[in-house]
């Protein structure tokens, strides 16, 4: 008796351990897709639940909540969604080959929108960008045919008094020249530096500031340069009415001669609103006319 007993009892165990696996459910697997067809990934990365997208009048996937956008050009967007109706992904094709992919994150507005997008070219080449909510690119990498790093981009925005985003610092590295570039703006977009260094060592090659002075308009009236600390360049400006617009133009130019013989000539060069020369003088570092 005894032993039936243990012997129920193993059975209802082992009945409860069965139950228990059928009802742990493991986490749902992604639907991955092309235009065609849709499955899922198993954990040995086999493909599992693979068909057909069963597709209703709108070209959208009963199955896997996917749908397909033909455009003019013979291409089509496949996107995918979420159970809220929002982009989780998409891919573009073009005579049947995959010309870019999005991935998409939900914004502080909770819209979605691309976070991550990689193209490609006919070349091989891969561009992978990276943006933020408000469709900004902060960063972008091409890659070769090989996989190499042609050049990277960065870039940084500022938000501004009128409450607007502004572009306010891009880095642009050269793979190929060993350069990075690097430039900043004001909220006018106009460049406040441009400096330039080795890549691979990091050391500087050379740098430029800007500065402005603007009229109480917010017009630009006055630039100066300055390179590698001394002034190289002035630009004054004035404005003229074109029917309802009004125009700048530079009216003055100042050219600093930075050459240890001439060190601190300069030559000025005045200008009409069509930029016509008016006049163009040179003078020696103590103001002195030359010509
Ligand atoms: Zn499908």
């Amino acid at each position: 008796m005894k032993k039936i007993v243990f012997h129920v009892f193993v059975l209802i165990l082992a009945l409860f351990v069965l139950c228990g696996c059928e009802n742990t459910v493991p986490p749902e697997l992604p639907w991955e897709y092309n235009l065609e067809e849709h499955w899922k990934t198993d954990e040995n990365g086999e493909k599992i639940d693979f068909s057909e997208h069963q597709l209703d009048s709108n070209l959208v996937c009963s199955v896997c909540n996917s749908r397909i956008f033909k455009w003019d050009d013979g291409g089509s967007t496949i996107h995918k969604y979420d159970e809220n109706g929002n982009t989780v992904s998409s891919k573009t094709y073009r005579n049947g080959e995959v010309i870019s992919e999005s991935e998409y994150a939900i914004g502080s507005n909770g819209n979605s929108f691309p976070v991550r997008s990689v193209f490609f070219n006919d070349n091989g080449e891969k561009i992978d960008l990276k943006s933020n909510e408000f469709d900004q690119v902060v960063e972008g990498v091409c890659y070769s045919a090989d996989g190499e790093i042609l050049y990277e981009e960065y870039f940084e925005y500022t938000f501004s008094e009128d409450g607007t985003y502004y572009l306010s610092f891009e880095k642009y590295c050269d793979h190929k020249e060993i350069r990075i570039f690097e430039n900043t703006y004001n909220e006018s977009g106009d460049w406040l530096s441009y400096t330039v260094y080795r890549l691979d060592t990091g050391s500087l090659i050379s740098e430029e500031f800007y500065e402005y002075e603007y009229d109480s308009e917010g017009r630009k009236i006055y630039k100066k340069a300055l390179k590698n600390g001394e002034l190289v360049e002035e630009f004054f400006y004035d404005f003229y009415e074109d029917g309802e617009n009004i125009q700048t133009y530079c009216s003055k130019y100042i050219h600093y001669i930075r050459d240890q013989h001439v060190n601190g000539h300069y030559t000025v060069t005045e200008y009409d609103k069509y930029g016509n020369i008016l006049s163009e003088s040179s003078y020696d570092s103590l103001g002195n006319k030359i010509s």
